[in-house]
C-alpha cells in the first residue's frame, strides 16, 4: 500500500461506510470533530517551555503523533465530504502565502500579512 493522501481518502471513506457512519460525516459535525482533536493536540503542549516542546520524551512524542494522525483524518473526511481536492487546495494555499509572505521581506519577522502592509 502506497503512503498517498489517495489512499488515506479511500481507507477513511471505507471504515466510514463499513460503520454507517456517513450518517454523522456532515460537514459541521467533521470540521468541530476536527478543532476537538486540534485541542486534544495542544493540551500535548499546553504549559511546556519552547525548549521542551520541541525535546518530547518518546511516548509523549507518540502520543502527540496520534492526534496527528486523527487531525489528518479529519481533515481528509471533511475535504471527501466537500469534494475538494486537498493536496491541490494546499498548493494552491502555499502560492498565496509566498506572494502574501516574500521571503526577503518577511525573513526572521513572525508578523502577519496585515502587519507588514502596515509597515
Ligand atoms: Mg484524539
Amino acid at each position: 500500500m502506497s503512503d498517498s493522501l489517495e489512499d488515506l481518502r479511500c481507507q477513511a471513506a471505507a471504515f466510514t461506510t463499513e460503520r454507517d457512519w456517513d450518517q454523522f460525516h456532515s460537514p459541521k459535525n467533521l470540521s468541530m470533530a476536527l478543532i476537538a482533536e486540534a485541542a486534544e493536540l495542544v493540551e500535548h503542549f499546553q504549559w511546556l517551555t519552547q525548549a521542551q516542546s520541541r525535546d518530547l520524551p518518546g511516548d509523549k512524542k507518540e502520543a502527540v503523533g496520534q492526534e496527528l494522525a486523527d487531525i489528518l483524518i479529519y481533515l481528509v473526511r471533511l475535504a471527501d465530504t466537500l469534494d475538494i481536492d486537498l493536496i491541490h487546495a494546499a498548493h494552491a494555499k502555499m502560492k498565496l502565502n509566498a506572494l502574501r509572505y516574500p521571503a526577503a521581506k518577511v525573513r526572521g519577522s513572525a508578523k502577519r500579512a496585515a502587519e507588514l502592509n502596515d509597515s
